[in-house]
């Protein structure tokens, strides 16, 4: 008989805790626990990639009509109706969110609806009460959005809400030049809100290769983003009716209506207007502010440092590279590690903790290399070093085009796409791959294969073309545009 209730007590029913429960549970007979305190799926299934993607798929039938009809279709043009969608979306997210309980029990994990807090080392305390202990344990708690400290910031929503929303806005502001931000700042756009983002640096998609942040940006305010770069938000502050006469806002449901006609001071939040001060000096009134200002991870009030684990940087949990805290019996995964904050990144290092913890096969996480993809409109794929980064280290060769697709040129639209490798002149490795194009995700997810096995320009160069796509400019250009 063990002297632990379980073998693995896993806090965090997301992307990676659901991962690592399952596979230890179901792989190697470990006695498995799992606590989720909100809902089965976390971050991704219920309040991020998941819904988003759907939201992506949405707005991109705004540019339907006008191309089927140069294509030769009669076709009319339709309007968006969200709460069709809304509802649609909820039963999928409630369908997912069953699929993930269900694929736990068959596993034979024991789950509980409840916040997990540790006592010790070994120990763990749930808010229903129980206290149940375990060889190990496995935080996976994830991270949340953050407001920035604006005055008057409680008015904004942050992107949790989103999915939520009771009407769509008619006017967005959105502040951030995040992935996050960039990505509903389209699609909001493309389902018919007027979109104006506000970012503080020089250009959106900080850390990514400048020429596809460029393409990117203007792709965006070719589209009817009003981008502000250089810009932030000074203060904030819910509008009244008095203050700002314009009826835009009057189809509003909900407290928006104590505002304008009951004059009445509102609660902030989703559905009341607010007025801004921008460092630009504008001076403007939006029916809702989205704050995209970054994540963090869910380390509070956890116990985590009274039991003797580590935090980092902005309360992130610090891992080895087999993900073990300071704390011999504590690992921890996902966002709440705050390595590389993407879902299947979470589910790897879920799986290397099992298999380094309960397959006795020690097996560190590999960070490098790993592709992603951006959903904004153009879409964004990538691996590997940017041009920037890749000069830094070693002469390269750049190979770079950009294009109309036959697509989108042939039914007027102004779309361009991007192709780029960055190739070391040494070895002729491909060093870096960027894509700007529709369904670069797609694209990125085969080509990172290339990359990641370390393929050379050579290479990518003897495979032959599939004609006619845009990927084929992958492996047909012929000449650097840049080296050095
Ligand atoms: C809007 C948005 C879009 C995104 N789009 C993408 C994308 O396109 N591609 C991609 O790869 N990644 C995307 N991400 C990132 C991705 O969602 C995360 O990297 C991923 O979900 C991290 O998984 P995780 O297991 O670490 O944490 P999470 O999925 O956040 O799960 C953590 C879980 O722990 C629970 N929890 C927290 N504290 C406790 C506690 N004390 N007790 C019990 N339970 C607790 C939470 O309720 C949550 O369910 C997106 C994120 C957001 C916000």
């Amino acid at each position: 008989m063990s002297e632990f209730d379980y073998d693995l007590f896993v806090i965090g029913g997301g992307s990676g805790g659901v991962r690592a429960a399952r596979v230890a549970a179901g792989e190697t007979g470990a006695r498995v626990a799992l606590a989720e305190e909100s809902r089965y799926g976390g971050t991704c299934v219920i309040r991020g990639c998941v819904p988003k993607k759907l939201m992506v798929f949405a707005s991109e039938f705004a540019h339907m009509p006008d191309a089927a009809r140069c294509y030769g279709w009669d076709i009319q043009d339709g309007a968006f109706d969200w709460k069709t969608f809304r509802g649609h979306l909820h039963e999928e997210l409630d369908r997912l969110e069953a699929v993930y309980r269900k694929m736990l029990k068959a596993s034979g994990v024991e789950t509980f609806d409840a916040r997990a807090r540790l006592r010790d080392p070994h120990t763990v305390e749930l808010s229903t009460g129980e206290v149940k202990t375990a060889k190990h344990i496995l935080v996976a708690t994830g991270g949340r959005p953050v407001r920035p400290e604006v005055p008057g910031a409680s008015c904004g929503i942050v992107s949790d809400d989103i999915f939520d929303l009771e009407d769509l806005p008619k006017t967005i502001l959105i502040i951030g030049g995040g992935y996050i931000a960039c990505e509903f700042a389209c699609i909001l756009n493309g389902l018919g809100v007027e979109v104006t983002q506000y970012y503080r640096g020089a250009q959106i998609l900080r850390g990514f290769d400048e020429e596809a942040r460029g393409l990117i940006a203007d792709a965006m305010k070719e589209s009817g983003i009003d981008l502000h770069t250089g810009t932030n938000i000074a203060s904030m502050e819910t509008a009244t009716g008095d203050e700002d006469p314009d009826e835009d806002t009057a189809h509003m449901s909900g407290p928006i209506e104590a505002t304008r006609y009951g004059k009445s001071e509102p609660e902030p939040g989703p559905g009341v207007p607010v007025r801004i001060k921008g460092t630009n000096g504008q001076d403007r009134v939006f029916d809702m502010v989205l704050f995209a200002t970054g994540r963090a991870p869910n380390t509070e009030d956890m116990g985590l440092e009274e039991a003797g684990v580590t935090l980092g940087r902005r309360g992130a949990i610090e891992v080895d590279e087999y993900s073990q805290t300071s704390v011999p019996s504590i690992y921890a995964i996902g966002d709440v590690t705050d390595r590389l904050n993407l879902t299947p990144v979470a589910i790897r290092e879920g799986m290397q903790f099992v298999e380094t913890v309960f397959k006795g096969n020690p097996t560190p996480v590999d960070h490098d290399l790993v592709p992603s993809a951006i959903f904004t409109q153009p879409e964004f794929g990538t691996i590997g070093l940017t041009e920037e980064e890749a000069r830094d280290i070693e002469p390269i060769e750049v190979y770079s085009t950009s294009f109309r697709p036959m697509n989108t040129a042939f039914a007027g639209r102004p779309d361009r796409v991007m192709m780029k490798l960055i190739v070391s002149k040494e070895t002729r490795k491909v060093l870096g791959c960027h894509i700007v194009a529709p369904g670069a995700g797609e694209m990125i997810q085969l080509a990172g294969i290339a990359v990641k096995m370390g393929a050379t320009k050579e290479d990518f160069d003897r495979t032959v073309a599939v004609h006619p796509t845009m990927a084929e400019e992958m492996v047909t250009m012929r000449q650097p545009a840049r080296s050095g």
